[in-house]
């Protein structure tokens, strides 16, 4: 049901929607099913401003109804994305599932919003599925999604989470909820992979130059736009998992169709952050080989990005070879912008301004520490970045006041005085992370009692995880209870 022009226009929608001019089996329309009391739970007032979207004179009962898909806003039309996808290294074909894009939304700066509705109910892609969400993991995605935003890392963002009023069936029967996502696009390497599938070269050349044009607009009018944009969209997946790896994040199921052409960070199911410093931290239930494990994720976003680079194949060359050239030529870009993309955060994690060859061997040695020590990694960072904590009894231990003494001599060895040294790393160390057991208990209090109140306190401090207001207070510190049997789900 479109809404009267009168409020659309209130509101600023201001679709265009132009993934439906893609060749007709990227999508199938799709309609959200009604559902019986939608109710807003959390509504991203902020996000919605920076949208162009006015929703301050609406009210609750109106974002439920739109947030829910109970009503379509005008402009929007409905459609559920086809993508296929390496799962765990085997092969699907997919769709979204459980998962109806309303449209793309244009700001007043002519910024491409897609908004898609997460649990709206069953499309032709569901399999045997419910095409359903419980509302403790859409609140998960919203704080998570969230939280990477204000650490900095590019991310899709969460609008609105909604009550259905329905009880979903999983282990148990749990609380229905929608989440309304909102990213760049929702364009996959598994998007590719779909149309490579199908070995249709003239739809996958479409999708490759519409891609181009939404995402790397500078190489529309390149001739050698297809090599470029592997270039980039390689770089940018490289850039994003060395921005993870340097909070601690754990996205737990790298699927190539959960890895996002825009370079943002996307489908929060079984993510976490680590607290002790580990690289074979897993957290999901159903990764046993440790695929996604926190030390092997730049090793899968090569894996991932080279099957993307196969889907590209025949737009690279004149022949298969040719392609297949380009492509290697291309990939072999990757280790080097990941490593350079991590030396530049760890260095601003430690306060050192210039490039020295051996700082790779500085941080290095620290992790391992870390690891050895059981040291918690968000804090050990914050504890370094302050000249009254720099003495704490976490680094009284020989091996760790050598590796000062190291640290020492590398600042020394640099412009900045040791007070801008600190100061830096007070703005690139969070003292806030979404700590597990404290998520794991707001979600617990949002669902069973729908009581949201340490929900929303938790979601305050992880997006505002560099003030210093936080320092000392329960959301700086890791559990005091031994976290290492911590499981995560996949949401469904
Ligand atoms: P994920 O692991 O969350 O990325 O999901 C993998 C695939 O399963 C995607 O195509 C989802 O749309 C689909 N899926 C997940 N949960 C459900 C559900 N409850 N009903 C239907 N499809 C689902
Ligand atoms: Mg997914």
């Amino acid at each position: 049901m479109a809404l009267p022009d009168s409020f659309a226009s209130s509101i600023g929608w201001n679709f265009d929607n132009s993934y439906r001019r893609l060749p007709s089996e990227a999508f199938s329309p799709a309609i959200p099913q009604k559902v019986p009391a939608p109710e807003c739970v959390i509504f991203n007032s902020s996000l919605a401003e920076e949208m162009g979207l006015h929703f301050d004179k609406t009210a609750s009962e109106k974002i439920a109804l739109l947030f829910s898909g109970n009503e379509i806003p005008h402009g929007a039309e409905p459609i559920a994305q086809a993508y296929a996808g390496h799962q765990f290294g085997g092969f699907n074909m997919l769709g979204d599932g459980r998962a109806i894009l309303l449209g793309e939304h244009l700001d007043q700066s002519g910024k491409r919003w897609d908004i898609q509705l997460k649990g709206a109910g069953r499309t032709p892609y569901s399999r045997r599925g419910d095409g359903k969400a419980a509302l403790g993991p859409m609140l998960r995605e919203y704080l998570i999604s969230e939280a990477m935003r204000a650490l900095g890392i590019p991310t899709t963002r969460s609008l609105a989470v909604v009550r259905t009023g329905e009880r979903i069936e999983r282990a148990t029967a749990l609380p229905g909820a929608i989440l309304t996502r909102v990213a760049q696009s929702h364009i996959r390497v598994g998007t590719f992979e779909f149309f490579a599938a199908r070995e249709d070269r003239v739809a996958l050349q479409k999708l490759t130059d519409y891609t181009i044009a939404r995402h790397y607009p500078p190489l529309v009018e390149s001739s050698n736009r297809y090599p470029l944009f592997l270039k980039e969209v390689i770089i940018r997946q490289a850039e994003l998992i060395a921005q993870w790896m340097l909070v601690g994040f754990v996205h737990g199921v790298m699927n190539t169709d959960n890895i996002s052409i825009s370079g943002e960070t996307i489908d929060y199911g079984p993510c976490a952050f680590i607290d002790l410093y580990d690289p074979a931290t897993v957290f999901s239930s159903i990764d046993h080989q440790g695929r996604y494990a926190y030390g092997n994720q730049a090793r899968m976003a090569f894996w991932n990005l080279s099957r993307f680079a196969e889907t590209l194949i025949p737009l690279l060359g004149e022949t298969t070879e040719e392609g297949i050239a380009v492509a290697e030529e291309q990939l072999r870009r990757f280790s080097s912008a990941f490593e350079n993309r991590w030396l530049c955060g760890m260095r601003q994690k430690l306060g050192i301004a210039n490039e020295e060859k051996e700082d790779r061997d500085l941080f290095q040695e620290l992790l391992r520490l870390m690891n050895e020590q059981h040291l918690d990694y968000t804090e050990t960072f914050r504890l370094l970045s302050r000249p009254e904590t720099q003495n704490h009894p976490t680094f009284q231990r020989s091996d760790f006041l050598l590796w000062k003494k190291k640290w020492e001599v590398r600042l020394s060895r640099q412009s900045s005085s040791q007070t801008d040294s600190s100061k830096s790393m007070r703005r690139h160390n969070p003292v806030v992370i979404p700590r597990n057991h404290l998520l794991e208990n707001s979600l617990q209090e949002a669902s069973e009692k729908n009581d949201l109140r340490a929900f929303h306190r938790l979601l305050e401090a992880v997006t505002t995880p560099y003030e210093k207001r936080w320092e000392g207070s329960e959301f700086s510190r890791p559990s005091s209870e031994d976290q290492s049997g911590y499981q995560t789900f996949c949401g469904t």
